[in-house]
């Protein structure tokens, strides 16, 4: 199967969760995450009319993106994987969403280069909801001061919530946590389920699902 097939079947796997959910088909928007992908590979997916993408690295991205923008002018780039300060110009230069936003030093650096670029990304506050030491991510009962503190400090417009569930744990718990988290910083969105729970993250109310091996296949590296 291509990967504009699987796109295909995972799109018909979220209406099915959004149907039984009983959501509104179309409530959810799907991320392609084709990150270790290269653009021959990822060039059918957009030509098959997404135009959803994530990637985790902002230097890999870097060296993809500029060209396959050039297929369809309505991409919208996300960066799901850690930012550090220093990245955040290029970072704001080639992305439209980034779902990583976790510390103090980083809202800062957004801002900053937001206002230099005079570019408005959409955000998203990423927590760490299994509180797990090595995972980056807003440890959940800091949430809502830190989206405050965007907010007020940095004049970040924060759109939503993201999280990465610990790999061996029913994500579940975790999915409802982060809706939890979500009305009490009163932000809209949630970013959560991949591959493995996309349709499990729709009925806890996901708003966007991140997923990429059941789109583009397995990857060779571990990311
Ligand atoms: C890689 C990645 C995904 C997609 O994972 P799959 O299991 O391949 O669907 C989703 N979110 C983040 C943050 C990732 O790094």
């Amino acid at each position: 199967m291509s990967a504009a097939d699987n796109l295909r079947d995972v799109e018909a796997a979220i209406v099915s969760a959004e149907r039984e959910a009983n959501r509104p088909i179309g409530s959810v928007s799907l991320v392609a995450v084709s990150k270790t992908f290269d653009g021959p590979m990822i060039a059918p997916v957009i030509e098959a009319g997404h135009r959803v993408f994530g990637e985790n690295r902002v230097q890999e991205a870097q060296s993809k993106w500029p060209q396959l923008r050039a297929l369809a002018a309505d991409i919208q780039l996300h960066l799901i994987g850690p930012l550090q300060s220093n990245k955040a110009a290029d970072a704001v230069a080639l992305f439209d969403v980034i779902e990583t936003v976790d510390r103090e030093k980083i809202a800062q650096a957004l801002s900053r280069e937001m206002q230099k670029q005079k570019k408005n990304l959409r955000l998203y506050v990423q927590v760490n909801t299994g509180s797990e030491p090595q995972k980056a991510g807003v440890e959940p009962h800091a949430v809502v001061a830190f989206v405050q503190l965007c907010r007020d400090t940095y004049g970040l417009q924060i759109e939503g919530l993201m999280c990465i569930p610990p790999v061996e744990e029913n994500p579940g718990p975790h999915f409802a946590l982060l809706e939890k988290l979500a009305g009490e910083a009163k932000v809209e969105k949630l970013s959560m389920g991949m591959s493995a729970d996309f349709s499990m993250a729709v009925a806890f109310g996901a708003t966007s699902v991140r997923v990429g091996s059941a789109i583009f296949g397995k990857r060779d590296k571990q990311v």
